[in-house]
């Protein structure tokens, strides 16, 4: 009995989860990757952001983002709630603290899709996160599935467009780099980068049944 309990115990223990950063200019696919990602990947989940940007049609508040005020963003700036935040195409985004530290402190991986300029403020603040850039085949196609998508005016389009080629050059920056030519590969990729982290060495060392299989006589 006794050392079925304990057996229980080294079953249950687990490392802490990963903190996973996407980037990628709007309109290249990051959201439909993610999606997938996670539903087939267990003890994965999704960093809902706070936004003062608008909501799009068929957005829902508390699961694309948490719609807020910019008094209300304000107010959390000040109160020190975002791990990063950052001002994109005039409106503000930013990544809540307490989501991220609680999941990765029980063992769940975390994704967030965040701007270039916030995953270099991540990159600074956290260690141990992992960088991903996904990338368009070219600058061309971006375009055109920005325009396909509509959900924006001419003019907003050209500033995402504007926007995409500055992220672009950030491409070094990032551990990991996705071309999302075929949405199907992408998931599989993204995913194949998580399942690979986790098995890292580095992060299995301390648990009890590795270092009992290290240290037989
Ligand atoms: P959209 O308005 O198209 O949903 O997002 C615009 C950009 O804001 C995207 O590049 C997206 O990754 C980024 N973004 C979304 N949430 C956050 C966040 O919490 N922090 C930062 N820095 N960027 C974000």
């Amino acid at each position: 009995m006794f050392s079925s309990s304990i057996e229980q115990i080294e079953q249950a223990e687990i490392s802490e989860g990963i903190l996973f950063v996407i980037s990628g200019p709007s309109g290249v696919g990051k959201t439909s990757i993610i999606r997938s990602v996670l539903e087939r990947v267990d003890r994965v989940v999704f960093s809902i952001s706070c936004t003062t940007r608008k909501q799009r049609p068929g957005e829902v508040h508390g699961v694309d983002y948490f719609f807020v005020s910019h008094e209300e963003f304000q107010k959390m700036i000040e109160e020190n709630k975002f791990i990063e935040w950052a001002r994109v195409h005039d409106n503000y985004y930013g990544t809540p603290a307490q989501f991220v530290t609680e999941n990765i402190k029980k063992g769940f991986d975390v994704i967030l899709d965040i701007d270039v300029q916030g995953a270099l403020t991540v990159k600074k603040n956290w260690q141990g996160a992992k960088f991903i850039f996904i990338a368009p085949p070219s600058y061309g196609i971006l375009s055109e599935r920005l325009k396909k998508r509509g959900t924006e005016t001419e003019d907003k389009i050209k500033r995402r467009l504007e926007t995409a080629k500055n992220e672009l050059k950030f491409i070094p920056e990032f551990e990991y780099l996705i071309v999302n030519e075929d949405l199907e590969e992408s998931i599989h990729n993204l995913s194949s980068i998580i399942y690979a982290e986790r098995l890292r060495y580095e992060r299995q060392k301390n648990l009890t049944k590795v270092k009992k299989l290290i240290s037989i006589d």
